[in-house]
């Protein structure tokens, strides 16, 4: 008897290694998508984006790398909304029999003319369907850690909430007629329509697009007879456009609004929630009058 309650116990020493390569692989397509899936997974999960930090998520040419990768996954965390391009080819390539989970489904996607506008993120309260999503999905594919899925996102939901109720309480303090910026892509369509900012962007909803020298001036002659108080930066277009039309104008330069990727570890915008902070700290401080 005693021998082999130790043959058991020997037996559950080597079997407990084992139970970190339990973990679920999950492929987010890009960064912000990895931090939702981080939140609710926890321990439970593995998770690793194609688009990494500071990359541009629109204009994304698959490695051959990536083939490989998206080939030995089980769940493949998309934004949908027409935002990976890309990625169809990518995943037959792979001959992945991944399921492929659509984060934003459910929302009720904007327009701009006839494009839908993917980056339904920049919402929080779409955040949060995204997040609900996510649980969903990984409850279905590793059902024994339903329970932590739904703890982890029950727990993040409520940080979410705080965040939420946090932009409503800074945008409340800018002036209603201070609430409009110029951003360099029209990104942020979901974050004006949630919390009234009005966001006015020089080229189209992709960063394929450069806005041409008859955008520009149009641009200029906007910033002046509304005048618009301040010019907004992002991570992943040029700059320099952005630059000649504040130094043309007088509007302020407000410093970057991130709005597709995180930043690295190291960056303001490591978490989707640093990145909401930051981008809203950066509008309170250039349109707070
Ligand atoms: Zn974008």
């Amino acid at each position: 008897m005693r021998r082999l309650l130790l043959i058991a116990f020997a037996l559950a020493l080597a079997a407990s290694p084992l139970r970190a390569e339990e973990r679920l692989n999950v492929l987010a397509s890009f960064s912000i998508l990895a931090d939702f899936v981080k939140n609710v997974g926890g321990d439970k999960v593995n998770v690793t984006s194609l688009v990494g930090p500071n990359g541009d998520i629109h204009v994304y040419a698959p490695a051959p790398s990536d083939a490989k990768t998206v080939g030995e996954v089980k769940l493949l965390v998309i934004n949908g909304i027409g935002l990976e391009g890309w990625l169809p080819r990518l995943v037959q390539s792979s001959g992945s029999k991944a399921t492929v989970v659509t984060a934003s489904s459910g929302i009720a996607p904007l327009s701009h003319g006839s494009e839908a506008d993917p980056h339904a993120w920049q919402s929080v309260a779409n955040a949060k369907i995204y997040v609900a999503n996510i649980r969903d999905a990984l409850a279905t594919a590793d059902p024994a850690d339903a329970a932590i899925f739904r703890a982890n996102a029950d727990r993040y939901l409520a940080e979410l909430d705080a965040l939420d109720a946090e932009v409503r309480a800074a945008i409340a303090k800018i002036p209603p007629e201070r609430r409009k910026v110029i951003s360099t892509h029209n990104a942020f369509g979901y974050f004006a329509s949630t919390y009234g900012i009005a966001f006015i962007a020089p080229s189209g909803v992709s960063t394929e697009n450069e806005p041409s020298a008859r955008d520009i001036a149009a641009i200029i002659r906007q910033i002046r007879s509304e005048k618009i108080p301040a010019v907004f930066l992002e991570n992943i277009s040029d700059e320099r456009l952005i630059r000649r039309i504040a130094a043309e104008t007088g509007a302020k330069v407000g410093g970057t609004l991130y709005s597709d990727s995180l930043t690295a570890e190291k960056g303001p915008a490591p978490t989707y929630i640093d990145l909401v902070r930051h981008n809203i700290k950066a509008l309170t401080s250039a349109l707070g009058g």
